[in-house]
């Protein structure tokens, strides 16, 4: 079913051999970088110059919270976006029916823990027995090097990609996934999109809806030598709320069976306790407690029924404390429901093709318990949305690592879907 010829995908295999050592080196560049958020300028930056170096058409940009806001698809901007620029990389066609391609990566990579439990410093690269190991090596600065690449390939292969092609670099898809939205806002659209997260070499089939929210959880400060009544400890009452958000959990992920795509997956839902932080002085009774919590919901669900269960959780808790403030809810980062990509369309079709020409076997489908930015392209620019780069181990984890052979074999998908998709013609 492909368009190309067998000479034609030899030739772009070959190339992204030939650039392997270059792409490695790229890829630790962009490791070094620590990336965090509000600190992605730098990074972002030399994005900004890679695509400049490939003649691409260079488009980097401040994202506009006041557009964000009066759209009621992005998340709530709730942490400083001073340094949150996005960066695209265009190729230009002079073909008016190919068809057209976005490449996106997220450039944002999460706090590393504690560094001295790393084997080596996260945001110095190395490689070790056929890994990439760094924060953010895999999660995903991985594919976002696959991603230039591969479109190098196609390029030094004598070849020019027919559809027009952005590539995408984004801010912000480990809080909100505003980064991504800001390019559909700012205008990008395509045929479809590929976003290469480390994902195994599998397609997603389907990603969860997630939110975040805060609980500011009142207590009533005594002194702590008084009476054992003394007071009421918010921490205690924190710890609480919390243990009742985890039978949310339990009761959520029960109803696995009625959701197709998370049937047969043991625990499909995570409520998360990410941080929480009480207290000011060791002798009194605590008098404040705030819970981070992230909940991913079933992509079947509406954001407002996910929070309907939550707040009504926490209310039930809070009520085994009768006389004291309520607990404040706040939603501060992930708003977004889930992504189905629905099987047998063209783009899927296509990545398959090129999957299997290079791995050898047939490409598989599985459903996430995250979420990613494809429910952005497809859910708010009805752009069919595939999500599907490298092996990584410990996204998010200690000694996060990316397998290299797996971001080549993954290059080498990309750069034959690209030509496939858009169509090339002979330089
Ligand atoms: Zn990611």
């Amino acid at each position: 079913m492909t368009t190309l010829s067998e000479d034609q995908i030899r030739r772009i295999c070959a190339e992204v051999d030939r650039r392997f050592d270059e792409q490695l080196a790229f890829t630790m560049d962009l490791v070094r970088f620590p990336s965090l958020r509000e600190h992605e300028r730098a990074a972002q930056d030399f994005m900004a110059e890679a695509f400049r170096a490939r003649g691409l058409e260079v488009d980097r940009w401040k994202i506009d919270v006041e557009a964000l806001k009066r759209h009621p698809g992005a998340s709530p901007v709730a942490s400083p976006y001073a340094e949150a620029y996005n960066v695209v990389g265009t190729h230009h066609s002079e073909y008016n029916n190919a068809r057209s391609l976005i490449l996106n990566g997220h450039i944002d990579v999460v706090p590393t823990g504690p560094e001295h439990r790393w084997r080596s410093p996260p945001f110095q690269p190395v490689v070790r027995d056929g890994k990439l190991y760094g924060r953010g090596a895999g999660d995903m600065k991985g594919g976002i090097a696959a991603m230039v690449f591969a479109y190098d390939s196609v390029r030094a292969a004598g070849l020019t990609p027919k559809g027009r092609i952005h590539l995408q670099s984004v801010v912000e898809e480990e809080c909100t996934g505003n980064g991504a939205f800001a390019c559909l806002l700012r205008g990008y659209t395509a045929d479809a999109a590929i976003i290469p997260e480390p994902v195994g070499e599998e397609l997603t089939r389907a990603n969860m809806g997630l939110l975040w929210f805060k609980v500011t959880v009142p207590g009533d400060p005594a002194h702590a030598s008084g009476a054992y009544t003394a007071g009421v400890n918010a921490i205690e009452r924190g710890w609480l709320i919390w243990q009742h958000l985890k039978g949310l959990e339990a009761r959520w992920n029960a109803e696995r069976h009625a959701h197709p795509h998370y049937c047969d997956h043991p625990h499909p839902v995570r409520i998360n306790l990410g941080k929480m932080q009480g207290g000011e002085w060791v002798s009194s009774v605590a008098a404040q407690c705030v819970l981070e919590v992230r909940a991913g919901l079933y992509p079947e669900w509406s954001i407002e029924k996910g929070k309907a269960e939550i707040e009504a959780v926490i209310a039930e808790a809070a009520a085994l404390d009768p006389g004291l403030p309520a607990p404040v809810v706040e939603y501060h980062g992930f708003h977004n429901g889930g992504y189905i990509l629905e099987p047998g369309g063209e783009a899927e079709g296509v990545l398959s093709a090129a999957h299997e020409r290079v791995a050898g076997e047939p490409l598989k489908a599985y459903a996430s318990t995250a979420s990613t930015d494809s429910r952005i392209f497809g859910v708010f620019g009805s752009i069919p949305s595939l999500v599907y780069g490298p092996s990584c181990t410990a996204a998010h984890g200690i000694d996060e690592c990316v397998d290299i052979e797996s971001v080549r074999r993954v290059t080498k998908t990309i750069a034959v879907f690209i030509a496939d998709w858009c169509g090339v013609a002979e330089a």
